[in-house]
C-alpha cells in the first residue's frame, strides 16, 4: 500500500513538470509562430490573450489533476490492479495507444455535453470564459471537470489491457492536439479537416467557445455528426479558410 502511494506521489509530480514543461513550450512556439500570420486569426476582433495570466494559473492548478489521473492509471497498471495484463511489446503499447485516443474521444464528447446541461453548467463556466482561446486556454478549467474528462484514464487502466507508455503517447498526443486547437489561429484547414472526413481543424473547437452550444468533441467530429451538435456552418467555414489560404499563398508578398 505504501509503495503504490509513494509512487502515485511521486508519478504526479513527474508528469506535472513534464505537462507544465510542455505547456510552456508549446505555448510560446505556437504563439511565436502564429504572431507572424495575423490574417490567420480566427476571431480578428477578439483579444484572447487579455485573460492570459489568469488561464495560466488556472491551468498549473488543473494540472495537477490531470497528472493525478494518469499517474494513477499507470500505478494500477503498473501494480497490476486491473482486469488484464497489459498488451505487450511496441505494438501493444502503439495499440494501447490508438484504444485510448479513440476511446477518450467518444469520453470527451459525452461528458463534455453533460457539462453543458444545467445541472453541471457551473463547473464548466470558468473554460467558457475566454470567447477566442489561445494556447493558454487549453488546461484552464476547474477540477470537477478536469476529473470527470480525465477519470476515461483510470477506467480504460482498469478495464482494458493498457501498457503504461501508452498513457504517455496518449497525453502527449492530447496536450498537442489540445494547444492547437486552442491556438485561435487556423493553420490546418483542409479537405482533410471537413466532411466526409472526421478530422477537425482549430476552427471546430474555436467554435465551440466562440458559439457555444456546438461542437462538443476533442480528436475527431464523429460524435458531433452523429448527435447532431456539429455547427452548421463548421464546414463550409472549413472551405472558406482553405480558399483563403491559398489565396494569400499565391499572392506574392509586398
Ligand atoms: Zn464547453
Ligand atoms: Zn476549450
Amino acid at each position: 500500500m505504501l509503495a503504490f502511494v509513494a509512487h502515485l506521489v511521486v508519478l504526479t509530480v513527474l508528469i506535472w513538470v513534464a505537462t507544465t514543461a510542455l505547456y510552456f513550450l508549446g505555448g510560446f512556439v505556437i504563439l511565436a509562430y502564429a504572431r507572424r500570420h495575423p490574417e490567420r486569426k480566427i476571431q480578428q476582433r477578439a483579444d484572447g490573450e487579455a485573460r492570459a495570466r489568469e488561464e495560466i494559473w488556472e491551468s498549473l492548478r488543473s494540472i495537477v489533476v490531470t497528472s493525478f489521473c494518469m499517474a494513477l492509471a499507470i500505478c494500477l497498471s503498473l501494480f497490476g490492479l486491473t482486469l488484464w495484463s497489459p498488451m505487450e511489446g511496441w505494438i501493444g503499447v502503439l495499440a494501447g495507444a490508438a484504444i485510448l485516443i479513440l476511446g477518450y474521444d467518444f469520453w470527451f464528447y459525452w461528458a463534455h455535453r453533460l457539462l453543458h446541461t444545467k445541472r453541471l453548467i457551473r463547473f464548466h463556466r470558468w473554460h467558457h470564459r475566454s470567447r477566442a482561446p489561445t494556447v493558454w486556454s487549453t488546461d484552464s478549467q476547474g477540477f470537477v471537470e478536469t476529473a470527470m474528462i480525465q477519470s476515461w484514464l483510470v477506467l480504460a487502466a482498469v478495464l482494458l489491457p493498457i501498457p503504461p507508455l501508452a498513457f504517455v503517447l496518449h497525453r502527449l498526443y492530447d496536450h498537442i492536439n489540445g494547444q492547437l486547437g486552442h491556438c485561435g489561429y487556423e493553420f490546418f484547414a483542409s479537405r482533410s479537416t471537413r466532411a466526409p472526413s472526421p478530422l477537425v481543424c482549430t476552427t471546430y473547437h474555436d467554435q465551440h467557445h466562440e458559439l457555444y452550444n456546438w461542437n462538443y468533441g476533442n480528436f475527431t467530429s464523429i460524435w458531433d455528426r452523429l448527435g447532431g451538435t456539429l455547427h452548421p456552418d463548421y464546414d463550409r467555414a472549413v472551405a472558406r479558410r482553405e480558399d483563403h489560404a491559398e489565396a494569400t499563398e499565391k499572392t506574392p508578398a509586398e
